[in-house]
């Protein structure tokens, strides 16, 4: 069998059930909590993406509410289950590497990961999968990009587990050389993005976003994206380039583990945030 080729699930998306009972008279208290608070809107002139909502998107909503701040559905609520095939987290690399045999930067973690071997717990951790931005949600933010709009716009995302379905861990070796690896970084974001059709999405969605002039930033607690170490940061910023070519060093913003403090002391943001 040809690797990679398996389609799953088509169960899902199947025509939608509009029976008439949903179309009656509106019952208070039926429709999913939170759902409009999630949806993008054409008046959304600045949007955050973030997988944490007691850290980041309920802070946001109170703090500046006219952010519209999309949770996107965390861990503990579905695994990225097109690679894991049922398997738990930890499974991720192993799966990954199985289907993407090319991708060397899976086949390098997955080298020196030993299941039976405890000093790898740590990277065991790591390996928190969710859906992230899924593509059907990426449709919807090319669908809102082109749709005109006199407002200067901006969306923030977050990167672990909102623009990545697992966290990025990041190998040393590639930073010594950074030089040798370049070509890597597109294969470190194929992997973090799950699977190449939603990696294709994502670029997708970058490229409308910067076509219809809406500022694109990553904002971030994960540690890569600290400015101070300028290493860390070129690597870090090389491969939200493979999504994005368009994306430049005051793009990214070390979200310095409290997001909402960070954002107020922004000037750039602050500036569009006081426009909406
Ligand atoms: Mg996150």
């Amino acid at each position: 069998m040809v690797k990679g080729t398996k389609k799953q699930r088509p169960k899902k998306l199947g025509p939608k059930k509009l029976g008439p009972k949903k179309l009656g008279p509106k019952k208070l208290g039926t429709r999913k909590l939170g759902t409009r608070k999630n949806t993008l809107f054409k008046s959304d002139s600045v949007v955050f993406f973030d997988d944490d909502l007691d850290r980041n998107i309920n802070p946001f909503r109170d703090r500046f509410p006219k952010i519209k701040s999309i949770l996107i559905p965390p861990s503990w609520k579905k695994s990225y289950t097109q690679i894991l095939k049922g398997k738990s987290d930890f499974y991720y690399p192993m799966m990954y590497s199985k289907k993407y045999k090319n991708n060397r930067y899976a086949q390098e973690i997955v080298k020196d990961m030993d299941m039976a071997n405890s000093s790898h717990l740590c990277d065991q951790c790591n390996n928190v999968t969710n859906q992230g931005i899924t593509i059907s949600q990426t449709k919807k933010i090319i669908k809102w990009a082109n749709e005109p709009s006199t407002k200067e716009r901006a969306v923030l995302f977050d990167l672990d587990n909102t623009l990545s379905a697992c966290n990025l861990i990041m190998r040393y070796q590639y930073i010594e050389k950074l030089e040798e690896h370049a070509e890597l970084f597109e294969e470190i974001a194929q992997y973090i993005s799950g699977t190449i059709e939603r990696y294709d999405a994502l670029q997708l969605m970058f490229f409308y976003l910067r076509k219809n002039g809406v500022a694109c930033k990553i904002f971030t607690n994960n540690g890569w994206a600290k400015r101070e170490n300028d290493i860390n940061f070129q690597v870090f910023l090389k491969i939200m380039q493979a999504f994005d070519p368009k994306m430049k060093e005051d793009d990214i913003i070390f979200g310095k583990n409290n997001k909402e403090q960070t954002f107020k002391e922004n000037k750039d943001m602050m500036k569009i945030y006081k426009q909406i």
